[in-house]
């Protein structure tokens, strides 16, 4: 995504209702934030916000998060909320780079995480930095709930290829994939994306898994 600083983007996001601030990390406050204890479901990468703000609408009895890195584009989903009747008060952000996701959740504090579209760095030596490496699981799995899931969707088919093979490599669980999304059985319900509009648009299939990580008993 190509960005362009959005003057006074870093403090309207300070001041919004719906904003956490890394410096304030609710790791293990998240049901106080919320006032209740209902499943807490986050995307890492949310973009302008159309995805999880529509999931929180649909469903007030889960608890939504969306992480996003950068201000300026954090901005165009609190524009987006802002523009609605009401807040929708099972949702929140957190503008902040998601290698540190451990500081903002406890351990197994999550019930699901998203990752939509996520960047492909595809040079070799920024693996590392893709949402779906092995390093990003090893932090998911210290987030998430034993029976917590991770679900990826994109249409970059040399990222889906390696994030099947780090799954397999980190020992995690393949409980749904396909490769073209929109054309198979796990398309009801489906909730798109920003991207995701784009390249459906284009003709592009749509690459989806989910996983699990099954602990040793
Ligand atoms: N999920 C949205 C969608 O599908 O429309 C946006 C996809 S966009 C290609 C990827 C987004 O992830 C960008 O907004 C980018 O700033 C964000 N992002 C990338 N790496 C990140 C990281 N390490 N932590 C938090 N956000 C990140």
């Amino acid at each position: 995504m190509r960005l362009r600083n959005v003057p006074g983007s870093r403090e309207a996001i300070a001041e919004h209702p719906l904003c956490i601030l890394e410096e304030n990390p609710q790791a293990g406050n998240w049901h106080t934030v919320f006032g209740n204890n209902h499943p807490i479901h986050i995307e890492v990468g949310m973009g302008k916000g159309q995805f999880i703000t529509t999931l929180a609408q649909q469903n007030p009895e889960i608890n939504y998060i969306g992480i996003e890195k950068y201000s300026s584009v954090l901005i165009r989903a609190l524009e987006k909320t802002d523009a609605l009747e009401t807040l929708p008060e099972n949702l929140r952000f957190v503008r902040m780079d998601a290698e540190n996701i451990c500081n903002m959740f406890a351990e197994h504090e999550v019930d699901r995480i998203y990752l939509n579209f996520s960047d492909p760095w595809p040079k070799d030596r920024h693996a590392k930095r893709r949402l779906t490496s092995r390093q990003f699981l090893e932090r998911y799995h210290n987030i998430l709930k034993e029976e917590g899931r991770v679900i990826f969707k994109t249409d970059n088919r040399p990222l889906f290829d390696f994030s099947l093979e780090e799954v397999k490599e980190a020992g995690w669980t393949l409980e749904k994939s396909t490769f073209d999304l929109h054309h198979s059985e796990y398309v009801e319900g489906n909730i798109m994306t920003e991207y995701e509009e784009k390249f459906v648009a284009k003709g592009n299939p749509i690459c989806m898994l989910q996983i699990f990580l099954q602990e040793d008993k």
